[in-house]
């Protein structure tokens, strides 16, 4: 309680500042989401920059320097996804990390006879479970820069944190009833095994066939989908759509869509 009220006692003060003229410039020119937003959605969103860059631990990583400018980008992206909630911010998101390119992945794997092997893998993003988040700067600035065609890292990432919340990462964000609870579990069941024959018989899908390795990827997959080409999610996906909607509190389909 006495956290929360001095959580949003600098939060206020945060709020206070002025959003800075150049920040609103990277929101015009680097954000391609900032444009088809109304009024109320992008005062939210500038809200939710100045907040994140305040609170966040933000660390550019193999020589990339993480200028205000990268910054904003970021949390922009980020907070698209939270327009819909009240006073959200990613309270479990403490660190995020950034890299100029793919980095690489080293991961420790047990083999028979109780030796390890490390193995390692390119990677674009990574959301720890209770972690930082890991980005490639040139992935999500090009992603920044050309929506609409249903790929964003950061809307990936930050979904996985919003997966995370209650607990597992396991596809299931919190909801805020048991009957949206049970309607989650039914339909998204349906549509991950849907994903999963068409990534078997390689058929070609509006979502990412990524999201066919497992429901924690698959949310994120469709997050991505959902806030990056929801006109066209909204026509293939007619009911997960609806499911989305009800779930960020938010109808990306109205957008004026990108680019026209
Ligand atoms: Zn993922």
């Amino acid at each position: 309680m006495l956290f929360s009220w001095l959580k949003n006692r600098r939060r206020r003060k945060i709020l206070a500042e002025p959003f800075a003229e150049a920040w609103l410039n990277i929101l015009r020119a680097q954000v391609g989401h900032y444009s088809v937003l109304n009024d109320a959605e992008q005062r939210k969103l500038q809200d939710a920059v100045q907040i994140m860059l305040a609170e966040k631990g933000w660390e550019g990583c193999r020589g990339l320097e993480l200028t205000d400018a990268r910054r904003v980008v970021i949390a922009a992206l980020a907070a698209v996804l939270v327009l819909g909630f009240d006073d959200f911010y990613f309270d479990n998101v403490q660190t995020i990390l950034v890299y100029p390119n793919a980095f690489i992945v080293k991961e420790e794997r047990a083999i028979d006879g109780g030796a390890s092997l490390v193995e390692e893998d390119d990677s674009l993003g990574i959301a720890a479970h209770r972690g930082p988040i890991v980005l490639s700067w040139a992935e999500l600035e090009e992603n920044a820069a050309s929506p609409g065609e249903g790929f964003n890292l950061v809307f990936h990432e930050f979904a996985h944190k919003l997966d995370a919340l209650n607990g597992a990462m396991d596809g299931t964000p919190n909801l805020p009833t048991d009957d949206l609870a049970q309607r989650w579990a039914a339909l998204m069941n349906v549509e991950f095994r849907k994903l999963q024959r068409a990534e078997r018989t390689g058929r070609e899908t509006l979502l990412d066939p990524y999201g066919a390795s497992d429901p924690a990827e698959f949310f994120a997959v469709a997050t991505e989908c959902f806030f990056d080409a929801p006109q066209a999610m909204a026509s293939t996906y007619p009911q997960m759509y609806a499911l989305f909607r009800e779930y960020y509190r938010q109808d990306p389909a109205a957008w004026r869509p990108f680019f026209v």
